[in-house]
Order: structure tokens, then C-alpha cells, then sequence
């Protein structure tokens, strides 16, 4: 197979406006972390979020992390999140000072299973991280009511849901914080870049003073806190003003690509493939496929027959109680999570770019045909 056929798993949609936005910063010369492009950015984002004020950040990691120190939760405060997830979510929690608490995700929808958040909570549990799982949000409506029933703060990792609903109403709006990431693979991105969401104008003071080393407004270098350089440039956020502009658009094209995938794919037993409950909006992320427990080879071996057809996959991610950096700080010791071993043992996702074609799912779906019949 010839390279110039290879389909790449996500390739970035940048808008003919784009160029003109980023020659504007140039030619100012307002290149770095002030600039008009920034609060405008923030301001569409979350409004488009349902939030009050939105604090751009320099990717979607560190506005988990900024997210976490926001909260000022004593030393040893547990926070509930799924085990499968990427690691930042971890790492904000542990650079908290606090302690990652995991349950497992369901089955269909990957995100992590309410049933088991409920069981978790202790009396030293002061928060949970919903991850809105490949597009598919968390029910927030139960989350929000165990999080009021037990005092507890929310912060919503939406890095992979930019638009996606719960009963009609955007991810992002619910916890007392949501956390984006404008990653190239993002439903909206700026190259590297993040955001954090929250309607509380207290939260948003200290995410801006944490992003920006805690300089005081009334004395500039005088400091009563730690604070971090986690800015976004002018330049990456005249992008995302771009980007904002066409999200609904960019939320079509997924939506368009999972119901054609799944035209093509929903006839075989061997795989699974992502579902959307009746209250929710799926902005199916990425397409991902798991294989039946039937099927006689892993995700492994799935990805190299599919790559031999000149197909790019990834393979999901591996939970973190399998981490061995989490496993070395004696975390997890001896826990399972058996829905999230087999998503990392048997899932993959398949090209799911915005600027995916007909003709390319078509021959995705083929291969996909192929190599399991
Ligand atoms: C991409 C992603 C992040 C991290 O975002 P970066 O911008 O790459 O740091 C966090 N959480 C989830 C669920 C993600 O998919």
C-alpha cells in the first residue's frame, strides 16, 4: 500500500479565516500571553459552555492541575475519578496533595460507573472528576446530586466532549469546574492549549492568579502563594477564536462520521461499537471498536492487521492501577477494574478526523470487515 493512501487516525480542520487571525498577532506583535485574542477567546468558549467565565490555560493537564489546586483541599482529601482515563487526571490529584480514589467505567459507555462512585465515597472524600468518556458525558444530573448529598466539589474533565449534552444541556455547565484541552486531536483546538470553565467568580480569581505565578494585582512582585506559568499565547488563542467560530460544525462532522460508521459496522458480532443513551448527546470524539471476547487476537494484533490495510489506530488507554509510576508510590495496590482491563486489552479507535471522507470510512469499514471475517 502506497503512503499517500494511508488514513491517519485525526488530522486537524484549521479554517481559511485561521491565517489571517495569527498574521494579525505577528504583524503586531502581540505574540505572547497578552493580547486581545485571549479574553475573547475565553469568553466565547464558555459562553458556548454554559459557564460564567472561562481562564485559558497552556494545555488541557495543567488546567486539570490549576483545577485542583483551585479547590484548596486539605492534605490527604480523596477525589473519586475512573480508573480508565489518562493520567493527567492523576497527576492533578497527586500534585494536590491529595488522594486518587478509583472506580471502574461502564461497559457501553466507558464512563466511569456512578453505582461504584456512590460505594466510594468515605468521610475523607471531597471531590470527584467526571471524565466525559470519548464524547459520551457522564449523567451529571446524578453526579451533581451525590456531589450536593455529600458536600462534595466537581470538576469535569470534558477534554474529549466540547459540546456534548446531558438531557439538552452542555457538559461543562454542571461541576464547579470543567476541564478542556485544545490538543491538534481536540473537537477544538490551538495547537497545545486548555481551558477552565466554572460560573463561580471566586474560583475564577484564583485560576487566573494560579495560572499567572500569583503575582498580586496591588504589588506585582510580592507573592503569598505558589503559583505556576500556565499561560496561553495570543497567537494559539487567535486560532481557537477561529476554531469556536465553526465548533458546531466540527460537532456535525462526528456526529455524521459515528452514524456512518455505524452504518457500515453495527451487521458484525465481533466488535462493539460506541452507543449514545436516550438523555444524552455523543460527540463521538474518536470511533472506537472493542473486540468480542470470541474474536481470537487483542487490540494488538487488531491495529497491525489494520495497518497492513494502510489503516491508522490507537489503542485506548491502559487504567491506572496498571500505571507502574502510580504503582511505585504504593497506589491501587492489588485493585482490578475488570471493565477497564479489557477496554485496554481489546479497544482501538479507527480514523475519526474532522476532515474524514465518505470514501475514507468506506474503506476503514472494509478493512475492519476484512480482518475480522
Ligand atoms: C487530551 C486529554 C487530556 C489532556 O489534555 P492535554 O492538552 O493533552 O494536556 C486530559 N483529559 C482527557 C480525558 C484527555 O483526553
Amino acid at each position: 500500500m502506497e503512503a499517500a493512501s494511508f488514513i491517519p487516525v485525526s488530522e486537524p480542520l484549521i479554517g481559511d479565516n485561521t491565517a489571517a487571525l495569527v498574521n494579525e498577532c505577528v504583524e503586531s506583535g502581540w505574540v505572547s500571553s497578552e493580547g486581545r485574542f485571549i479574553p475573547e477567546f475565553e469568553r466565547k468558549f464558555s459562553q458556548f459552555c454554559g459557564a460564567a467565565h472561562g481562564v485559558a490555560v497552556s494545555n488541557g493537564t495543567t488546567a486539570l492541575q490549576v483545577a485542583m489546586k483551585t479547590l484548596s483541599l486539605e492534605p490527604g482529601s480523596e477525589v473519586i475519578m475512573p480508573s480508565y482515563t489518562i493520567i493527567s487526571c492523576a497527576i492533578a490529584i497527586l500534585e494536590a496533595d491529595c488522594v486518587p480514589v478509583l472506580v471502574d467505567c461502564d461497559p457501553e459507555t466507558w464512563c466511569m460507573d456512578l453505582d461504584q462512585v456512590e460505594a466510594a465515597i468515605t468521610p475523607r472524600t471531597r471531590a470527584i472528576m467526571p471524565v466525559h468518556m470519548f464524547g459520551h458525558p457522564v449523567d451529571m444530573r446524578r453526579v451533581m446530586k451525590l456531589a450536593a448529598k455529600h458536600d462534595l466539589r466537581v470538576i469535569e474533565d470534558a477534554a474529549e466532549a466540547h459540546g456534548a449534552e446531558v438531557e439538552g444541556r452542555r457538559v461543562g455547565s454542571f461541576g464547579d469546574m470543567a476541564c478542556y484541552s485544545f490538543y491538534a486531536n481536540k473537537i477544538v483546538t490551538t495547537g497545545e492549549g486548555g481551558m477552565v470553565v466554572t460560573s463561580s467568580d471566586h474560583y475564577a480569581g484564583r485560576l487566573r492568579s494560579l495560572r499567572n505565578l500569583c503575582f498580586r494585582p496591588e504589588r506585582r512582585f510580592y507573592h503569598t502563594e505558589i503559583g505556576h506559568n500556565y499561560r496561553l499565547t495570543n497567537v494559539q488563542a487567535a486560532i481557537g477564536v477561529a476554531q469556536v467560530d465553526r465548533v458546531e460544525d466540527h460537532i456535525r462532522r462526528k456526529r455524521k462520521m459515528a452514524k456512518a460508521y455505524h452504518e457500515r459496522l453495527s451487521d458484525l458480532s465481533q466488535i462493539t461499537l460506541p452507543v449514545e443513551r436516550e438523555w444524552a448527546k455523543n460527540v463521538y470524539w474518536m470511533y472506537c471498536l472493542i473486540l468480542a471476547d470470541e474474536v481470537p487476537f487483542d487490540a494488538v494484533e487488531f491495529a497491525k492487521r489494520l495497518r497492513a490495510k494502510g489503516i491508522d489506530t490507537r489503542p485506548l488507554f491502559l487504567g491506572m492501577h496498571e500505571q507502574p509510576v502510580l504503582r511505585e508510590r504504593g497506589l491501587f495496590a492489588g485493585s482490578s477494574y475488570p471493565v477497564t482491563e479489557r477496554l485496554a486489552r481489546r479497544g482501538l479507535y479507527v480514523p475519526s478526523g474532522l476532515g474524514l471522507t465518505e470514501a475514507q470510512i468506506d474503506r476503514v469499514s472494509v478493512a475492519v470487515h476484512e480482518v475480522l471475517s
